[in-house]
């Protein structure tokens, strides 16, 4: 699927902008903060439309959010089976402590927990850290 029919297979309408963040998403080995995102393509609208990007792109189920425990976000692309109704992300994420980067890793899917009656779980995170291929 290319990068125009995966925008319209999710209602999104063709912009540059959109055309260009998912494309550096997709290729990307790793999670991308906003601000990574501003570096790879400076010439790109302002930081509030890039915001408002990302944040169309996880409504819609093309990528989801990873937070560090710094609280900044990053964003990697989906798997093809989650929709704008239910993301299926709960997977590991691999944090680099050389290079800080953030990577998402399979096989280690969320276990079902029994939290105490009246708890709400918000989200999970499952973090493994350790270094990177390229930085050894
Ligand atoms: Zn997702
Ligand atoms: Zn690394
Ligand atoms: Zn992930």
């Amino acid at each position: 699927m290319t990068i125009e029919e995966r925008l319209r297979s999710r209602g999104l309408r063709v912009t540059d902008i959109r055309r260009d963040v998912l494309h550096l998403l997709q290729e990307s080995d790793r999670a991308l903060s906003q601000a990574d995102v501003e570096r790879a393509l400076p010439d790109l609208a302002d930081r509030v439309t890039l915001f408002r990007v990302l944040h169309n792109f996880e409504e819609a189920g093309l990528v989801h959010r990873v937070i560090d425990p710094q609280g900044t976000s990053r964003y990697a692309t989906c798997a093809p089976t989650c929709s704008a109704d239910h993301h299926h992300d709960m997977h590991a994420h691999f944090r680099c402590t050389a290079c800080d980067g953030v990577f998402c890793v399979t096989g280690l899917e969320q276990p079902a927990a029994v939290v105490p009656k009246g708890f709400t779980v918000h989200e999970v995170r499952i973090e493994l850290v350790g270094r990177c291929a390229t930085c050894g």
